[in-house]
């Protein structure tokens, strides 16, 4: 069965067709400037050309439509028509406390996102807008819902729970839920896989390292506790967002800056983290990597921030498990950045590990990159979240 995984944003969307049984990609692309002037598509078929084409999208349904075409297309389509598309399968940010697993979509599974819209202003009404569009198109398609947070419904009250009033959680459900969930779930499942061991046997810290980054703990096949809250502005040092911080900072820059808190959180959310440390330099790895090996100040500041926070998270989450089997990197930086995966394992001598420096450097693979006498091991995992939301779909629908 071929499903269709869809990644709706505000005014882009981001597609894949892929193989639920030999979950080989078939063809991906993306619609940008969806609503706005100059809108295009991108369309790549697994081994073939890829295809720009601007042409006008007023809303997402045109995006969809246009989806389906390239995909039907005589010239470059993969499939004859859409009965050969067997399920959609539909990234979702926030699923709230509703949701603990991907769901099959209907109207109250509809009416339950939307009560979670609150909680994710900016993307669970773009995620809905996607999700109404491809019903109107293909209403006979069953479509699947796959959260941002379900994975991450098993952590315990005392990992989710703030330490503010708690008429707050009974009231407004203020409480931490994580994202990146479709990530750390694949690539915890992939790590035990690697390893040879029973998922349900294992202690595993999986470090989701990209412009966005998470770290999770997952203990016995559950998530035990994420480093995202409420929304993912908490945890690491990111590209762009703050990550952890006294929440008295706000109200003090709201004063010695005059700015409104609507401003200051703007500024945590797109003008901290790395960019931010960096002086405004760049919100991009590379380029503060480069400068690191340069002696940039502001670089070697900021790379050593980052990685710090990321250590300190692991032997939180180390403690909180009494232990780890694995410790696990993916996503963009945590795939491709030895340098940074070197200078993180450095804090963690007392977990006994030991890299060995010639994996450290291998890219794009599934990869235990410990020597055979570390105490813990250490794995690159290449994330895929467009497969984990294939597999999710195809196991409702099939
Ligand atoms: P993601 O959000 O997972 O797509 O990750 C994007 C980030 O990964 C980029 O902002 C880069 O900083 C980082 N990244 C990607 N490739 C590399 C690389 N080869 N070395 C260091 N960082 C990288």
């Amino acid at each position: 069965m071929n499903i269709l995984v869809i990644n709706c944003g505000s005014s882009s969307l981001k597609f894949q067709l892929i193989d639920a049984h030999s979950e080989q990609l078939i063809a991906k692309g993306l619609c940008e400037r969806i609503g706005i002037e100059g809108s295009q598509i991108t369309y790549a078929p697994a081994g073939g050309k890829k295809l720009e084409t601007v042409t006008p999208m007023k809303d997402h349904t045109d995006a969809i439509r246009l989806v389906l075409d390239a995909l039907t297309g005589k010239e470059s389509g993969v499939v004859k028509n859409l009965d050969e598309i067997g399920a959609v399968g539909h990234r979702i940010v926030h699923g709230g406390e509703s949701f603990a697993a991907s769901t099959v979509i209907t109207d109250e599974v509809i009416e339950a996102i939307e009560s979670c819209n609150d909680l994710a202003p900016l993307h669970n009404p773009a995620n809905l807008i996607g999700i109404e569009a491809c019903r109107k198109l293909m209403p006979e398609t069953p479509m699947v819902a796959v959260f941002d947070t379900a994975f991450h419904q098993t952590m315990p009250e005392e990992a989710y729970l703030y330490g503010i009033p708690y008429e707050y959680y009974e009231k407004y459900k203020v409480r931490r839920y994580g994202f990146h969930g479709t990530s750390h779930s694949y690539v915890s499942r992939q790590a035990a896989g690697l390893l040879g061991k029973d998922y349900e046997d294992l202690k595993l810290i999986v470090c989701h390292l990209g412009n966005g980054a998470s770290v999770s703990a997952v203990k016995n096949g559950k998530c035990v506790d994420t480093s995202m809250g409420l929304t993912p502005l908490e945890g690491l040092i990111m590209g762009t967002r703050s990550g952890d911080l006294d929440p008295a900072i706000i109200e003090f820059l709201c004063k010695k800056e005059e700015k409104s808190v609507g401003e200051i959180l703007g500024e945590l959310n797109k003008k901290s983290g790395v960019l931010g440390l960096s002086g405004g330099f760049s919100s991009d790895f590379r380029d503060l990597e480069a400068e690191f090996h340069k002696d940039s100040e502001f670089a070697v500041r900021t790379m050593k921030a980052f990685a710090y926070r990321v250590a300190k998270y692991i032997g939180a989450y180390t403690a909180a498990m009494n232990g780890v089997d694995a410790v696990c990197f993916t996503a963009g930086l945590g795939e491709n950045s030895g340098f940074i995966r070197e200078k993180i394992c450095a804090y963690l001598g007392y977990l006994g590990i030991t890299l060995d420096p010639e994996a450290n450097g291998v890219r794009g693979q599934e990869l235990d990159i410990t020597t055979p006498e570390s105490r813990t091991r250490v794995l690159v995992i290449p994330t895929n979240e467009e497969l984990a939301i294939a597999r999710e779909t195809y196991a409702l629908v099939k």
